[in-house]
């Protein structure tokens, strides 16, 4: 088994310099994913300077680790923001991720960028027939959309469902062949960066300066974090507006492929997909917070597909994703001149790509009508708040669990948790007797860290941040490495 995305089996993308001295810019984006790319591509003729800097190199965040999907059936997406808000709110939401997907189409087109498009038929389905009211809910919002949708008697797979609704006009691709292409179509006009961390974004009078490495500064009168999950927590306090879902692919070899695109709606939601000669199973766990052990998620992964295919799995891999409380993503001007594009609740490919039309759109004062749908500072009633205590219920109780029980039952004898000079230390035995040991606190928000033992990682449980067992930071939306000075 691979334990790597099937996107970037193949090594083409070539290294940018890291940033060795102080500079500045009007522009800054910070994240060079979906979200930061596409940003980039619409501040390319601006007549501004950007700088595009990546902690990694681009590409390589969750963008690289998703299902390729560009959908604009999203579960039932449409009737629960109907709820929340009404239905002309569900109705922009709908055009903003068909624009999303002619958009990406235009632009694979215009550069040819060579990134295995195809249109699909995407499938919605449940094997639960409790779900019937909530998909006659969305079929309401189908036909008041002139959306052309079938209700169909099976899967076009051998899979259990009992309700089976399917639209055309969605399509599939690899988002790493297409992040690469868009890094070379704005590579001419923008300095990118790579290998190069944000570790602050500090206000001054009319301009950011933003710390790089903690060694050198980027001066830039507006700033775009297109971190996936932004690094600052004040001002906006993400933390407590948001939750972070893990979610798990297995990926097997097929002999027939076909263009078809599928989701479940029944829980826990299931997604899949061919992708060359591979079909690629995704299965969404629970909350970051409640899930510990990824273990578990691989076996389940590997019963399911035995179960259903009786074949092994040829690569895993995983990711998670911001969720918001109201299905709508974040994505706007936070303070005055600092832009966020997150929450996509699972579907970034599109709401990234349609965050750097409206985030240039915002700086280039344009008018865009997705403006207010996705501002970040939206009103919240009282009514749209119900998920915000139970998430962060699920953090509080998981941070103050790991301080008070390290959950050793759950290690083996190659991983300890120990004090050392009054500091919780995680403490990685490896194959060779070597002891790796690091701060078992995230420098985020101090939550205490869980160790992965499929990826060999430490992971945090509340808000997703993950390192290495030497320390090295891998994601975050910590800036900071766990290494004991
Ligand atoms: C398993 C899974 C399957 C999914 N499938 C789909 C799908 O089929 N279709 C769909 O539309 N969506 C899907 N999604 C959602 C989608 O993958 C994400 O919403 C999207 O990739 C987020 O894009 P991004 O640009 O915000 O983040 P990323 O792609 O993670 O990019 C952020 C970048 O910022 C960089 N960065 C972070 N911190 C710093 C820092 N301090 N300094 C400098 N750089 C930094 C990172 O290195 C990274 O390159 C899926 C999600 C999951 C979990």
């Amino acid at each position: 088994m691979i334990n790597k995305s099937i996107w970037i089996n193949k090594e083409n993308n070539s290294v940018e310099e890291s940033l060795k001295e102080n500079t500045q810019c009007d522009i800054l984006i910070i994240g060079g994913g979906i979200s930061g790319l596409s940003a980039a591509y619409y501040l390319k003729d601006s007549n501004k300077k950007v700088v595009l800097i990546d902690k990694d190199r681009i590409g390589y965040g969750a963008t690289s680790k998703n299902t390729g999907k560009l959908d604009y059936m999203q579960g039932l997406i449409y009737h629960k923001i109907k709820k929340n808000y009404n239905k002309e709110t569900a109705k922009i939401y709908l055009e903003s991720q068909k624009e999303a997907i002619s958009e990406v189409i235009k632009i694979i087109k215009k550069y040819k960028i060579n990134c295995h498009l195809n249109e699909t038929t995407s499938y919605v389905f449940s094997n639960n027939i409790d779900d019937e009211k909530d998909i006659n809910k969305e079929i309401d919002f189908y036909n008041d959309n002139n959306i052309d949708y079938k209700i169909e008697s099976n899967l076009p797979i051998k899979y259990p469902s009992k309700i089976v609704i399917s639209t055309n006009g969605n399509y599939i691709f690899n988002p790493y062949e297409y992040m690469l292409g868009l890094k070379k179509i704005i590579k001419d006009k923008i300095k990118i960066y790579e290998n190069t961390i944000c570790t602050s974004i500090n206000k001054k009078e009319d301009y950011y300066l933003c710390k790089i490495d903690d060694k050198y500064e980027i001066k830039a009168k507006y700033v775009v974090c297109a971190t996936h999950y932004p690094i600052f927590i004040v001002p906006f306090l993400i933390p407590f507006k948001t939750e972070v879902q893990n979610f798990y692919i297995g990926a097997f070899k097929v002999k027939d492929t076909k263009d078809i695109s599928l989701l479940s709606y029944n829980k826990p939601v299931i997604s899949m997909r061919y992708y060359d000669n591979y079909f690629l199973y995704g299965r969404r766990s629970h909350s970051s917070s409640t899930n510990l052990d990824i273990r578990k998620d691989l076996e389940c992964i590997k019963e399911e597909i035995t179960k259903y295919w009786g074949k092994d799995i040829d690569y895993f891999y995983h990711t998670n994703d911001i969720m918001t409380y109201d299905n709508l993503p974040f994505i706007g001007e936070v303070s005055s001149h600092l832009y966020i594009a997150t929450g996509f609740n699972k579907w970034g490919n599109t709401n990234g790509t349609i965050s750097g039309k409206v985030i240039s759109d915002l700086i280039n004062n344009n008018k865009n009508k997705y403006i207010e749908l996705f501002n970040p500072k939206r009103g919240i009633s009282l009514d749209k708040i119900k998920n915000i205590p139970i998430y962060n219920i699920k953090v509080g109780t998981r941070y103050i669990l790991n301080k008070i029980n390290p959950h050793m039952n759950y290690y083996n004898n190659n991983v300890k948790i120990k004090f050392i000079n009054g500091k919780r230390c995680g403490i990685y035995i490896d194959d060779n007797n070597k002891e790796h040991i690091v701060s078992n606190i995230c420098p985020h928000m101090k939550c205490n860290l869980i160790f992965n033992y499929i990826d060999k990682t430490w992971d945090c449980p509340c808000h997703g941040s993950r390192f290495t067992i030497d320390g090295n930071i891998i994601e975050g939306p910590s800036v900071y490495n766990i290494k004991i000075k």
